[in-house]
């Protein structure tokens, strides 16, 4: 039976980072990324992919700090498709309750942009905020686990159907009917929470799975166009350059999806929805509110991420809560902190590698 030291289940961009973090902690370690699909295919391949500096609670802000500074490191050692642009917070509070929640928020500005469309409702003021990019998600796991091949395994078409442990060893069945012994095992399977193989030791964290809706704009942004912040709706308005239009992302509140749903499709109430809360700042833009994207992600109960051991050596990552791309580097840091993958001898052998 083939083993290695870490096998992380999932290769989204969470089980990514995971991958190159604990190569960079453990330089001996024997690692394999196990994915049933293609790396990046799950919530992180319908991304929108921002990046915002702000944290409702101490943690999450922190975690966006560092992550943050990752993402800007990787991205220039990388080269990965990473987008920084200028963004703007539009409120109806004041600077001084916002900035308990967004990092870098700097100058006032106009709330209203009618070139763009948009206009403020009454009331509501505009702050400049530094530090947003965006990012193509699914490009930025492939690119980062493209980087790790040669230190680590990366199974694709591989879904893990079992997961046994004997106190010592934690034992996969994969879906080709091999099986793979590990020291250590993660489990970053995004929205795939109900998965037989783990729903019963993932159940006690009371995890819950939406879905995520963000509507295509039929409008072509301008090279210098910013991101907008509706703070107060938990909405955004983002030029997706590369795609020559823009995404309006709004808060769907349909619970207890599950990913592999036929019904998980774009809706007309999606639109709907989307064109209701859009025309409160846009009314101009809503009859170009005319598709999207429709996936969804796991949600924890004090909406932060969650890095959990489910017994010893199985450690569960994810529960981003919507923010999975932004946060994935400060996960991945708090999981390997939570794993000892010191080499101990016969178990690191490397795993064959698929040709
Ligand atoms: C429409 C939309 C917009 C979003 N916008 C943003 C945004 O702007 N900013 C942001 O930060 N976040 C955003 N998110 C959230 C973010 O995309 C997710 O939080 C993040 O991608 C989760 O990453 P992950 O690696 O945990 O999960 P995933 O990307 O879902 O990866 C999990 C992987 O596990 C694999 N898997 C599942 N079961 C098995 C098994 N049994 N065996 C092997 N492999 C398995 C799946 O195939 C999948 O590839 C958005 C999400 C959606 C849906």
């Amino acid at each position: 039976m083939d083993g290695v030291d870490l096998a992380i289940v999932g290769g989204g961009v969470i089980g990514a980072l995971i991958a190159r973090e604990a190569v960079a902690a453990f330089p001996g370690a024997t690692v394999a990324v196990l994915e049933r699909g293609l790396i990046g295919q799950g919530a992180s391949s319908r991304s929108a992919g921002v990046h915002f500096p702000r944290g409702a609670t101490e943690r999450v802000r922190s975690m966006s700090e560092h992550s943050q500074r990752v993402w800007e490191r990787l991205a220039a050692e990388l080269g990965l498709p990473i987008r920084a642009l200028d963004a703007t917070v539009v409120a109806a509070g004041d600077a001084d309750a916002l900035s308990t929640t967004y990092l870098r928020l700097g100058d006032e500005t106009a709330p209203a942009d009618p070139a763009r469309g948009w206009s403020a409702p009454p009331g509501a003021r505009a702050w400049q905020l530094d530090g947003c990019h965006y990012a193509d998600v699914r490009a930025v796991a492939g690119r980062v686990l493209a980087g790790l091949r040669d230190q680590v395994t990366v199974l694709e078409g591989t879904e893990v159907t079992g997961l046994s442990s004997d106190g010592e060893h934690h034992r996969l069945s994969l879906g080709q009917g091999r099986e793979l012994l590990a020291r250590r095992v993660v489990l970053a399977p995004g929205p795939w929470l109900a998965h037989p193989a783990w729903a019963e030791l993932v159940a006690p964290l009371g995890l819950r799975v939406k879905k995520v809706v963000a509507a295509h704009l039929e409008s072509s942004p301008a090279p210098d166009d910013p991101l907008t912040i509706f703070h107060d709706e938990d909405a955004f308005l983002l030029p997706l350059h590369e795609r020559g239009h823009y995404l309006f992302s709004y808060t769907c509140d349909r619970w207890d999806v599950a990913p592999d749903d036929v019904d998980l499709v774009l809706e007309q109430s999606d639109l709907e929805d989307a064109r209701a809360v859009l025309g409160r700042f846009a009314p101009g833009l809503v009859a170009r509110c005319t598709s999207g994207r429709v996936f969804c992600d796991a949600y924890s109960p004090r909406r932060e991420p969650v890095v959990a051991e489910l017994r010893p050596g199985l450690v569960f990552a994810g529960a981003a809560n919507g923010s999975g791309y932004r946060l994935a580097p400060a996960i991945a840091a708090e999981t390997v902190a939570a794993l000892d993958l010191t080499p101990t001898g016969p178990i690191s052998q490397p795993l064959q590698r698929q040709s």
